[in-house]
Protein backbone atom coordinates (compact mmCIF):
# COMPACT_ATOMS: atom_id res chain seq x y z
CA UNK A 1 0.00 0.00 0.00
CA UNK A 2 0.99 3.62 -0.59
CA UNK A 3 2.05 5.48 2.54
CA UNK A 4 -0.01 8.60 3.08
CA UNK A 5 1.00 12.01 2.16
CA UNK A 6 2.21 15.16 5.03
CA UNK A 7 -0.02 17.86 4.36
CA UNK A 8 0.72 20.87 6.36
CA UNK A 9 -2.27 23.48 6.18
CA UNK A 10 -1.14 27.16 7.15
CA UNK A 11 -2.63 30.56 7.36
CA UNK A 12 -3.63 33.94 8.90
CA UNK A 13 -5.44 33.28 12.30
CA UNK A 14 -8.92 33.87 11.18
CA UNK A 15 -8.39 32.50 7.65
CA UNK A 16 -11.04 29.80 8.07
CA UNK A 17 -8.99 26.79 8.34
CA UNK A 18 -11.24 25.36 11.57
CA UNK A 19 -14.06 25.29 8.94
CA UNK A 20 -12.33 24.28 6.06
CA UNK A 21 -10.46 21.26 7.67
CA UNK A 22 -13.66 20.29 9.32
CA UNK A 23 -15.24 20.24 5.72
CA UNK A 24 -13.09 18.14 4.25
CA UNK A 25 -12.71 15.86 6.95
CA UNK A 26 -16.25 15.54 6.68
CA UNK A 27 -16.23 14.94 2.98
CA UNK A 28 -14.02 12.22 2.37
CA UNK A 29 -12.50 9.45 3.81
CA UNK A 30 -9.00 9.12 3.00
CA UNK A 31 -7.73 11.78 5.09
CA UNK A 32 -6.59 11.93 9.20
CA UNK A 33 -6.47 15.31 11.02
CA UNK A 34 -3.33 15.47 13.65
CA UNK A 35 -4.44 16.56 16.92
CA UNK A 36 -1.77 18.85 18.64
CA UNK A 37 -0.10 19.08 22.25
CA UNK A 38 -0.91 22.44 23.71
CA UNK A 39 0.15 24.63 26.91
CA UNK A 40 -2.71 27.41 25.65
CA UNK A 41 -5.83 26.97 27.63
CA UNK A 42 -8.68 25.66 25.67
CA UNK A 43 -11.00 27.85 24.56
CA UNK A 44 -14.97 27.06 25.40
CA UNK A 45 -16.51 24.31 23.78
CA UNK A 46 -12.75 23.13 23.33
CA UNK A 47 -12.40 18.94 24.10
CA UNK A 48 -9.21 18.04 25.37
CA UNK A 49 -7.92 14.99 22.96
CA UNK A 50 -10.33 16.17 20.12
CA UNK A 51 -9.43 19.95 19.61
CA UNK A 52 -5.99 19.07 21.45
CA UNK A 53 -4.37 17.74 23.84
CA UNK A 54 -4.39 20.58 26.50
CA UNK A 55 -0.81 19.93 28.65
CA UNK A 56 1.24 21.92 31.01
CA UNK A 57 4.67 24.00 30.17
CA UNK A 58 6.18 20.52 32.49
CA UNK A 59 4.19 17.80 30.31
CA UNK A 60 5.27 19.81 27.29
CA UNK A 61 9.01 19.95 27.83
CA UNK A 62 8.94 16.37 28.62
CA UNK A 63 7.28 15.20 25.45
CA UNK A 64 10.38 17.54 23.70
CA UNK A 65 12.82 15.90 25.50
CA UNK A 66 11.64 12.21 24.87
CA UNK A 67 11.76 13.34 21.02
CA UNK A 68 7.70 12.37 20.95
CA UNK A 69 6.99 15.33 18.88
CA UNK A 70 7.31 15.42 14.46
CA UNK A 71 8.08 19.65 15.11
CA UNK A 72 7.13 22.03 17.76
CA UNK A 73 6.80 26.08 18.16
CA UNK A 74 5.96 28.82 20.12
CA UNK A 75 3.09 30.96 18.95
CA UNK A 76 1.77 33.74 21.01
CA UNK A 77 3.60 32.37 24.21
CA UNK A 78 2.47 29.13 24.05
CA UNK A 79 3.84 25.98 23.12
CA UNK A 80 2.27 24.15 20.37
CA UNK A 81 3.17 20.99 19.06
CA UNK A 82 2.50 17.51 16.22
CA UNK A 83 2.71 14.39 18.53
CA UNK A 84 4.81 11.94 16.24
CA UNK A 85 3.30 8.36 16.91
CA UNK A 86 -0.21 9.06 15.48
CA UNK A 87 1.15 10.56 12.30
CA UNK A 88 3.23 7.85 11.57
CA UNK A 89 0.90 5.05 12.50
CA UNK A 90 -1.79 6.99 9.87
CA UNK A 91 0.98 7.32 7.18
CA UNK A 92 1.68 3.52 7.37
CA UNK A 93 -1.88 2.67 6.56
CA UNK A 94 -1.99 4.70 3.61
CA UNK A 95 -4.01 7.66 4.91
CA UNK A 96 -2.97 11.22 4.40
CA UNK A 97 -1.96 12.86 7.19
CA UNK A 98 -3.05 16.70 7.92
CA UNK A 99 -1.19 18.84 10.06
CA UNK A 100 -2.62 22.28 10.63
CA UNK A 101 -0.04 24.06 12.01
CA UNK A 102 2.27 27.57 12.09
CA UNK A 103 4.48 28.81 10.06
CA UNK A 104 7.53 28.17 11.91
CA UNK A 105 6.54 24.19 12.22
CA UNK A 106 5.68 24.20 8.63
CA UNK A 107 9.00 25.09 7.52
CA UNK A 108 10.82 22.29 10.03
CA UNK A 109 8.27 19.78 8.70
CA UNK A 110 9.83 20.57 5.26
CA UNK A 111 13.40 20.34 6.31
CA UNK A 112 13.19 17.06 7.90
CA UNK A 113 9.86 16.12 4.94
CA UNK A 114 10.93 17.59 1.86
CA UNK A 115 7.63 15.83 0.00
CA UNK A 116 5.59 17.16 2.35
CA UNK A 117 2.48 19.49 0.90
CA UNK A 118 2.67 22.87 2.41
CA UNK A 119 -0.46 24.63 1.46
CA UNK A 120 -1.54 27.79 2.85
CA UNK A 121 -4.68 29.34 3.14
CA UNK A 122 -5.85 33.36 3.30
CA UNK A 123 -8.84 34.97 3.17
CA UNK A 124 -9.08 37.94 0.41
CA UNK A 125 -8.28 40.98 2.15
CA UNK A 126 -7.03 42.32 5.72
CA UNK A 127 -9.95 44.19 6.09
CA UNK A 128 -11.85 40.31 6.02
CA UNK A 129 -9.48 38.89 8.34
CA UNK A 130 -9.89 41.39 10.96
CA UNK A 131 -13.52 41.06 10.70
CA UNK A 132 -13.32 37.18 10.89
CA UNK A 133 -11.25 37.64 14.06
CA UNK A 134 -13.43 39.72 15.99
CA UNK A 135 -16.51 37.79 14.88
CA UNK A 136 -15.56 34.87 16.45
CA UNK A 137 -15.95 36.58 19.48
CA UNK A 138 -13.47 34.43 21.66
CA UNK A 139 -10.22 36.76 21.85
CA UNK A 140 -9.99 39.51 23.44
CA UNK A 141 -9.33 42.78 21.87
CA UNK A 142 -5.05 42.69 22.82
CA UNK A 143 -5.27 38.60 21.34
CA UNK A 144 -6.65 39.94 18.48
CA UNK A 145 -4.00 42.85 17.77
CA UNK A 146 -1.51 40.30 18.73
CA UNK A 147 -2.56 38.01 15.62
CA UNK A 148 -3.12 40.10 13.43
CA UNK A 149 0.72 41.26 14.04
CA UNK A 150 1.98 38.39 13.65
CA UNK A 151 -0.24 37.87 10.29
CA UNK A 152 2.24 40.64 9.26
CA UNK A 153 5.29 38.26 10.14
CA UNK A 154 3.85 35.07 8.15
CA UNK A 155 3.31 37.01 5.42
CA UNK A 156 6.96 37.07 5.14
CA UNK A 157 7.69 33.37 4.79
CA UNK A 158 4.49 32.22 2.58
CA UNK A 159 6.46 32.10 -0.67
CA UNK A 160 8.04 28.69 1.04
CA UNK A 161 4.68 27.10 0.37
CA UNK A 162 3.62 25.15 -2.52
CA UNK A 163 0.02 26.32 -2.66
CA UNK A 164 -1.85 29.63 -1.73
CA UNK A 165 -6.05 29.12 -1.46
CA UNK A 166 -7.87 31.79 -1.23
CA UNK A 167 -10.64 31.36 0.73
CA UNK A 168 -13.38 33.41 -0.39
CA UNK A 169 -16.00 30.16 -0.48
CA UNK A 170 -15.96 27.63 2.10
CA UNK A 171 -17.28 24.69 -0.75
CA UNK A 172 -14.77 25.56 -3.44
CA UNK A 173 -11.96 26.01 -1.01
CA UNK A 174 -12.44 22.83 0.53
CA UNK A 175 -12.71 20.75 -3.36
CA UNK A 176 -9.36 22.65 -4.42
CA UNK A 177 -7.78 21.42 -1.36
CA UNK A 178 -8.78 17.78 -2.21
CA UNK A 179 -7.85 18.21 -5.46
CA UNK A 180 -4.39 19.64 -4.76
CA UNK A 181 -3.07 16.64 -2.71
CA UNK A 182 -4.76 14.08 -4.63
CA UNK A 183 -2.64 15.71 -7.35
CA UNK A 184 0.19 15.43 -4.84
CA UNK A 185 0.14 11.18 -4.83
CA UNK A 186 1.66 11.90 -8.71
CA UNK A 187 4.34 14.33 -7.46
CA UNK A 188 7.56 13.48 -9.30
CA UNK A 189 9.35 12.88 -5.65
CA UNK A 190 7.22 10.25 -4.76
CA UNK A 191 7.38 8.39 -8.03
CA UNK A 192 10.77 8.38 -8.04
CA UNK A 193 11.46 4.91 -6.82
CA UNK A 194 9.71 3.23 -9.41
CA UNK A 195 11.79 5.22 -12.03
CA UNK A 196 14.56 3.53 -10.42
CA UNK A 197 13.39 0.53 -10.64
CA UNK A 198 12.23 0.68 -14.62
CA UNK A 199 15.84 1.85 -15.47
CA UNK A 200 17.60 -0.68 -13.44
CA UNK A 201 15.18 -3.69 -15.10
CA UNK A 202 15.85 -1.19 -18.36
CA UNK A 203 19.75 -1.39 -17.81
CA UNK A 204 19.49 -5.47 -16.90
CA UNK A 205 17.78 -5.66 -20.41
CA UNK A 206 20.39 -3.66 -22.33
CA UNK A 207 23.11 -6.08 -20.94
CA UNK A 208 21.00 -9.23 -21.93
CA UNK A 209 20.32 -7.58 -25.13
CA UNK A 210 24.18 -6.97 -25.88
CA UNK A 211 24.99 -10.94 -24.50
CA UNK A 212 23.21 -12.19 -27.00
P1 LIG B 1 -4.99 28.41 18.09
O1 LIG B 1 -4.51 28.89 19.44
O2 LIG B 1 -5.75 29.47 17.35
O3 LIG B 1 -5.73 27.11 18.20
O4 LIG B 1 -3.69 28.10 17.23
C1 LIG B 1 -2.71 29.06 17.04
C2 LIG B 1 -1.78 28.65 15.91
O5 LIG B 1 -1.05 27.48 16.27
C3 LIG B 1 -2.53 28.31 14.64
O6 LIG B 1 -1.85 28.95 13.55
C4 LIG B 1 -2.40 26.82 14.54
O7 LIG B 1 -2.40 26.39 13.19
C5 LIG B 1 -1.04 26.60 15.18
N1 LIG B 1 -0.84 25.23 15.65
C6 LIG B 1 -1.74 24.35 16.13
N2 LIG B 1 -1.16 23.19 16.42
C7 LIG B 1 0.15 23.30 16.11
C8 LIG B 1 1.28 22.41 16.17
O8 LIG B 1 1.19 21.25 16.56
N3 LIG B 1 2.49 22.90 15.76
C9 LIG B 1 2.64 24.18 15.32
N4 LIG B 1 3.85 24.53 14.92
N5 LIG B 1 1.60 25.03 15.24
C10 LIG B 1 0.36 24.61 15.62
Amino acid sequence: MEKGLLVVVSGFSGAGKGTIMRELMESYDNYALSVSATTRAPRPGEVNGKSYFFVSKEEFERMIDADQLVEYAKYVDNYYGTPRQFVAEQQERGKDVILEIEMQGALKIKQRFPEALLIFITPPSAGELRSRLIGRGTETEEVVNQRLGRAIIESEGVETYDYILVNDQVDTCVKKLHNLIQASHDRASVHMDIIEQIRKDLRRNEYAASNI
